[in-house]
């Protein structure tokens, strides 16, 4: 396309340093496990890894292998009707990294795998509470999938003892179909964020929104507030979409740092409990640093 938008040069990435960054990856090496945060080389991990020392670190950790049952168009991981067998011993393994680890705050993710009948919510509520008895010091937040809408799999996760249920919104109303998977849903997923709050009263819920997807600012508006009205839910973070293939969805507009901003206000003023907006936010962007100073204190 020659009227793409062009890269703005804050979002030109630099190369993570520090002496926290530098003990976490030495950590690491032997521990068997493999992150979010390097495997994506997400920008953010000097500042996640290493801002505010170890105890307040945040690393993020792939679950149910790296092959999804679905296809968004903004999403570079590989697809297949029939990804490979879960691993029985991830959850004990995970479990035990983490506790030899020490880090502050985890976070999980995974891949959405419609194979399963439960949609792996048994593993990942199995990964957590083991990780809560190891670890009984480390804040876990897990963001998981929509388990198709299926109040039964959501309560299993929401009750199994984790800090924050994440699942992502990922854009407004109107281009959801084109954005994310067809079996994803807008109000689906607005109904699992108000079923995972209902079913573990005191759960903080979280969720995200890219910005780059041919939104309107009305647009983005409604979706914060049906978030917090319809949902209740208490943290939301704002990202550019960058695509990182070129069979991904073109990216719309690069929406200046000024604006972020300005969502982070109006945010605010809607009664989130905590916003992070800005080019580079991730979800999980400094997540250990916001729980600890906001919530536990
Ligand atoms: Fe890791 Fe998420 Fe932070 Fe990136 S934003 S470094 S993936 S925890
Ligand atoms: Fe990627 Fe998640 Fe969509 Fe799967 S469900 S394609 S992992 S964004």
């Amino acid at each position: 396309r020659t009227n793409a938008p062009r890269l703005p040069s804050y979002l030109k990435t630099s190369i993570p340093t520090g002496d926290s960054f530098k003990q976490i990856k030495k950590d690491l090496r032997g521990l068997g496990l493999s992150t979010v945060c390097e495997e994506a080389r997400c920008p953010n991990i000097g500042e996640c890894w290493g801002g505010g020392g170890k105890e307040k670190a945040t690393a993020t950790i792939m679950l149910m292998g790296d092959t999804c049952t679905r296809a968004c168009r903004f999403c570079s991981i590989k697809t297949s009707r029939t990804p490979g067998a879960l691993d029985p011993h991830e959850p004990e393994n995970t479990a035990e990294a983490i506790r030899r680890w020490g880090l502050g705050y985890i976070v999980l993710t995974s891949v959405d795998r419609d194979d399963l009948p439960d949609g792996g919510s048994k593993h990942i509520a199995e990964t957590i509470a083991k990780i809560k008895s190891k670890a009984p010091g480390t804040l876990v937040e897990a963001l998981v999938p929509d388990f198709q809408g299926k109040f039964d799999e959501v309560d299993r996760v929401a009750r199994s003892g984790l800090d924050v249920y994440a699942h992502n919104v990922e854009t407004v109303e109107r281009t959801t179909p084109r954005v994310r998977d067809r079996r994803a849903g807008y109000r689906q997923t607005l109904s699992v964020l108000k079923r995972a709050k209902e079913a573990q009263p005191g759960l903080i819920t979280k969720t995200s929104i890219m910005l780059g997807c041919d939104e309107t600012d009305e647009e983005v508006l409604q979706t914060l507030k049906d978030l917090r009205n319809e949902a209740d839910v208490d943290v939301v973070t704002l990202g550019q979409y960058m695509r990182s293939s070129k069979r991904l969805m073109p990216v719309s507009e690069y929406v200046p740092p000024e604006k972020f901003e300005y969502w982070k206000q109006k945010a605010e003023e809607l009664g989130f409990l905590y916003v992070a907006s800005g080019p580079l936010v991730r979800s999980s962007y400094r997540a250990g640093e916001f729980f600890i100073e906001n919530v536990l204190k």
